[in-house]
C-alpha cells in the first residue's frame, strides 16, 4: 500500500468536501479540516479542544457525547468503518441540517482516537423529500395519489371509516374540448373545494384522472351530499364556465383500505348505470346480489351449451269464446344448486354475456317443433325475442331457416318484441318489421304501455298486435286509471287495425272487464299456467276448425 506521510494526509484532508473531525476518547476535538469550518461555521480555533457535542443539536447533545454513543469501541472497529449514519448536524448559527457520518477508530501512543467524516446531506435530502412527495401526490391537483392515499389511510388511526369515490362525468369530453390548461385548472379547483371543507379526520385523494376518493367518518352520507352540492357549483376559467356532475359511490364502514376503495368504486360505477350525478351506497345486500349474479353467469353458459333450459307453453284464449288460439313459449331454467331462476333474472345476464342469441335460436327451434306437433294446426306459437336478436344482421335469415327446417307455415309463428326494445333504434326496427311482414310472420309488441312509444312510430311499425302490460291488467276491474289506459290501448289498436292481447289475467273479474273493453285475446293463470308442451297439446285437443283462425 502507498505510504502517505503526514503532510500528504493533511493536504488530502484539507481539500476534502466532507468535514473531518478527529476526537479523543473523551469526545474532545483534536483536529479538523477546512470543510468542517465551511460546513458548521466555526473557525478552526473554536473547534480545537471543544467537545464534539458543539456540532450536535438537541436532544442528541444532551445525551452525553452524542456522536460517540453510536460508535462505542467495544462494538469493534469494523462495525464503524464506512458506516453511513444519518444524523442531524448543527451550525454555529443554531440551524440544523442532515448529515451522514462515517467514523473510524485508531490508536496512537496507547490512546484511542476517532476520525469522523461528515457529509452535508441537505441537498440530497431535499431531492429525496421532493421525490417522496411526488411518489405520494398527484402532480396536477396536489392531492394524495393512490399510493399516498393508501399510506395516509394506514397511518391514520380510526375504525368504521367509510370511503367515498366520485367520478366527474364527462371530464374527458370537457378536457378534449377545452384542452389541458382547462383540465389542470379544473382539477385544481376541485381539489381546492375539497380541501377547504375537509374535517381534520377526513382526507381526499385523486385515484384516477377523472376520479377522486375521500376517506370520511360515520357522517359520510351527509358529507357526501354536502360535497356533491359544492362540486355542482360552476367552474370558470377565462370565459369558459361549465357545470360538472359528480357521481358518488359510498362504501360501508370498514378498516381494510383496498376493499373500502374497491366497494366505493364499484358503487360509483353502478350509480353511473342508474343515472348520472347520483349517490349510490354499497350495502351487503348489493354484494349478495352481485355474488348471485356471478354464480348465475358462471352456470348459465354451461346450461345453454348443454341444453339444460326448458320450454313451457302458456295458452292464449280468445275472450269471445274462450277458445285457445295460440301459446306463448317461455323459457325455464331449473339450476340444480340455485333452484328455478326466473327468465327476468337470467335473460338480461345472457344478453350481457352474448348468450341470448343461442337461447333464442333454441327456443325458436323447440317452439316450432312443439307447435308442429300440436293437434290443432290453427294454433300459433309466440316466441320472445330480445332487442339484441332483433338487431342481429342475420335476424331474418335465421328465422326463415328455422321455419324451413320445421316445415311450418310462417303464419304459425309470432314474435314478441318488448315495446322498450322497439323504440331503441326505430329505423332499424322498422326495416326488420317490414322483412317479417314479407315473410308472413306475426309480430306483437310486448309489455305495451310501459315503453313510451311515440304514437307516430307506432303508426309506422308493421306489427299485428299490442300486448297490454300485466301492470294495467293487475289493477282491473277496480282501478279507474287502469281501465282508462286499457281502453285507450284498445282504441289505439282498433284505429291502427291491430289485435289486442291482455297478459297476466288471473281472475274472472279481470277477464270480464277486458272483454267489456273489447280486448281480443287474453293470457294468464285463469286460462292456464305456463306448462310442458305435452300438457299443452292435451289441453288443446284436436282442432274444431274455426273459420276465422289463422
Ligand atoms: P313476458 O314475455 O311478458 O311474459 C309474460 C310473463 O308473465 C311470464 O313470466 C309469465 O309466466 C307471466 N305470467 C303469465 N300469466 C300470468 C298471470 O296470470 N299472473 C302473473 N303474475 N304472471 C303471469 P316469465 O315466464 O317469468 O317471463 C318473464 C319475462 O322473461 C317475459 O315476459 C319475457 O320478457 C322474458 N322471457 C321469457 N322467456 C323468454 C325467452 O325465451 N326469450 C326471451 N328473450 N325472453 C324471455
Ligand atoms: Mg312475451
Ligand atoms: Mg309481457
Amino acid at each position: 500500500m502507498f505510504d502517505y506521510d503526514s503532510d500528504a494526509i493533511a493536504a488530502i484532508l484539507g481539500t476534502s468536501l466532507d468535514a473531518v473531525f478527529t476526537i479523543d476518547a473523551q469526545g474532545l476535538i483534536v483536529d479538523t479540516n477546512a470543510a468542517a469550518s465551511r460546513m458548521f461555521g466555526w473557525p478552526r480555533e473554536a473547534f480545537l479542544g471543544a467537545n464534539i457535542s458543539l456540532i450536535v443539536p438537541s436532544p442528541l447533545k444532551e445525551q452525553h457525547d452524542g456522536f460517540l454513543r453510536a460508535f462505542r469501541p467495544d462494538r469493534g472497529v469494523k462495525h464503524v468503518l464506512g458506516s453511513g449514519q444519518r444524523l442531524d448536524g448543527q451550525r454555529q448559527d443554531g440551524s440544523r441540517f442532515p448529515v451522514e457520518v462515517g467514523i473510524s477508530a485508531f490508536e496512537r501512543d496507547g490512546r484511542r482516537y476517532f476520525t469522523g467524516f461528515v457529509r452535508d446531506m441537505s441537498e440530497r435530502q431535499s431531492a429525496e423529500d421532493r421525490m417522496r412527495y411526488l411518489a405520494l401526490h398527484d402532480a396536477e391537483s396536489g392531492l394524495l395519489n393512490y399510493r399516498g392515499f393508501a399510506e395516509r389511510f394506514a397511518a391514520a388511526a380510526g375504525s368504521g371509516r367509510r370511503m367515498a369515490v366520485f367520478r366527474i362525468e364527462e371530464f374527458r369530453r370537457f378536457s378534449v374540448a377545452y384542452g389541458e390548461r382547462w383540465s389542470i385548472a379544473t382539477v385544481q379547483e376541485i381539489a381546492a373545494r375539497l380541501v377547504t371543507t375537509l374535517a381534520p379526520h377526513e382526507m381526499a385523494g385523486r385515484v384516477r384522472d377523472d376520479s377522486f376518493a375521500l376517506c370520511l367518518g360515520s357522517d359520510a352520507g351527509a358529507r357526501v351530499e354536502t360535497l356533491a352540492a359544492l362540486l355542482r357549483q360552476p367552474y370558470a376559467l377565462d370565459t369558459t364556465v361549465v357545470q360538472l356532475t359528480a357521481t358518488f359511490g359510498l362504501s360501508s364502514p370498514g378498516d381494510d383500505f383496498a376493499s373500502l376503495l374497491r366497494t366505493a368504486q364499484w358503487a360509483c360505477d353502478r350509480a353511473g348505470a342508474t343515472g348520472r350525478g347520483g349517490i349510490n351506497a354499497y350495502t351487503d345486500g348489493l354484494r349478495q346480489a352481485v355474488v348471485r349474479e356471478l354464480a348465475i353467469e358462471s352456470r348459465l353458459r354451461e346450461a345453454v351449451r348443454n341444453n339444460r333450459l326448458m320450454l313451457v307453453l302458456q295458452p292464449k284464449c280468445r275472450l269471445a269464446d274462450r277458445r285457445i288460439v295460440g301459446a306463448e313459449a317461455l323459457v325455464r331454467w331449473d339450476e340444480p344448486q340455485l333452484g328455478a331462476i326466473p327468465p327476468a333474472e337470467f335473460i338480461p345476464l345472457a344478453e350481457r354475456l352474448g348468450l341470448v342469441g343461442e337461447i333464442t335460436d333454441w327456443m325458436l327451434q323447440r317452439s316450432l317443433a312443439e307447435i308442429a306437433a300440436c293437434p290443432d294446426p290453427t294454433i300459433s306459437v309466440a316466441v320472445n325475442f330480445s332487442a339484441l336478436d332483433f338487431y342481429h344482421p342475420d335476424f331474418v335469415a335465421r328465422l326463415s331457416d328455422a321455419l324451413a327446417a320445421a316445415a311450418l307455415s310462417p303464419h304459425r309463428l309470432v314474435i314478441e318484441l318488448t315495446e322498450s326494445a322497439a323504440i331503441h333504434d326505430v329505423s332499424l326496427v322498422n326495416t326488420r318489421l317490414q322483412a317479417l311482414r314479407a315473410l308472413g310472420v306475426g309480430v306483437s309488441l310486448d309489455d305495451f304501455g310501459t315503453g313510451y312509444t311515440a304514437l307516430s312510430y307506432l303508426r309506422q311499425f308493421a306489427v299485428d298486435a299490442l300486448k297490454i302490460d300485466i301492470a294495467f291488467v293487475r289493477d282491473l276491474p277496480d282501478s279507474r286509471s287502469a281501465i282508462s289506459i286499457a281502453r285507450a290501448i284498445v282504441a289505439l289498436a282498433r284505429g291502427l287495425g291491430l289485435e289486442t292481447i291482455a297478459e297476466g289475467v288471473e281472475t274472472e273479474a279481470q277477464a270480464n272487464a277486458l272483454s267489456g273493453l273489447g280486448v281480443d285475446v287474453a293470457q294468464g293463470f285463469l286460462f292456464g299456467r305456463p306448462m310442458p308442451p305435452s300438457e299443452f297439446n292435451r289441453l288443446v285437443g284436436p282442432a274444431t276448425a274455426s273459420p276465422g283462425a289463422r
